[in-house]
């Protein structure tokens, strides 16, 4: 299993959201001077009308996660509990509608493990695990699991995540490390090399930047509050994977989500500014 790995934002810097010239320029010069060999370079995000960084066609990238996707599924079982499945797929359908991928084909699947887990890989695949199911407490905080990897999509960050990888991986071997963090690059670089061919598996191993999962939680969030769900509960999940990993065996969603504790609190805020509630 790979160790969750802190990537500092500044990386390939992701401008903030308002600051497009910035963006731009960052695109600019990595599609044209730094890296030289980035042919496709800046596309808009049709979901949130962002320009973005992403050296793969996000066909190429559910492609690459086709394999990943029948692999994990032919090895492992998927729940026949129908209460299990049921609520799942209810609360899937309650949250999917009310995001700006509403309507898309999704292949969401229900393994049946202990496993405190749920990702989302490129193509519209959703895994849930039967031991994160077990660990909410409700129905709420399912959708909150639910509405944070919808986020994940909406913002492509596997797309961001393995145009990253890549870049940092070229710009080891080019030797242009003097653009960013040689420490960080050297993280990542040896990352890379350590998977290999295992490309593939990006979908599902490595864990998102700080960045990515503060606003896949934020997403989750409002979708919840679209789909009338109490979005406080965000809050609560959090805090509970946090109790769990105080104990001996922390949730495998924690290895790609940390600091449980950080984003309560940063969800809390969120909510509060937003007004949803008062928390
Ligand atoms: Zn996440």
């Amino acid at each position: 299993m790979t160790q969750p790995i802190e990537l500092d934002e500044a990386l390939f810097e992701e401008a903030p959201r308002i600051n497009m010239s910035r963006r731009g320029l960052v695109c600019g010069l990595a599609a044209g001077t730094v890296f030289p060999f980035v042919v496709s370079g800046c596309t808009t995000n049709p979901y949130t009308g962002e320009q973005e960084l992403n050296i793969f066609g996000e066909a190429q990238i559910a492609e690459m996660a086709a394999t990943a996707w029948s692999d994990l599924k032919s090895q492992t079982p998927q729940s026949s509990n129908p209460q299990l499945r049921e609520a799942v797929l209810r609360t899937w359908n309650r949250v999917e509608r009310v995001t700006p991928k509403a309507g898309e084909q999704w292949d969401v699947a229900v393994f049946d493990t202990d496993d405190v887990n749920a990702f989302v890989m490129p193509g519209n695949r959703v895994g849930v695990y039967r031991g994160i199911v077990d660990l909410s407490e409700n129905e709420d905080q399912l959708s909150a699991v639910l509405g944070h990897e919808v986020g994940h999509s909406v913002y492509r960050h596997a797309g961001r995540r393995m145009t990253r990888a890549t870049l940092a991986q070229t710009a080891l071997i080019a030797g242009q490390v003097a653009v960013v963090s040689s420490e960080e690059l050297r993280q990542y670089g040896d990352l890379i090399v350590g998977l290999g061919g295992a490309a593939m598996q990006f979908g599902v191993v490595l864990p998102y930047s700080r960045q990515s999962e503060l606003e896949a939680d934020k997403a989750g969030v409002d979708y919840m509050h679209a789909a009338g769900y109490d979005v406080t509960q965000s809050v609560r999940l959090w805090e509970l994977m946090d109790a769990k990993s105080a104990g001996q065996r922390p949730p495998e969603f924690m290895s790609t989500h940390p600091e449980p504790a950080r984003r309560a609190d940063e969800l809390t805020r969120y909510i509060n500014a937003k007004g949803y509630a008062l928390i």
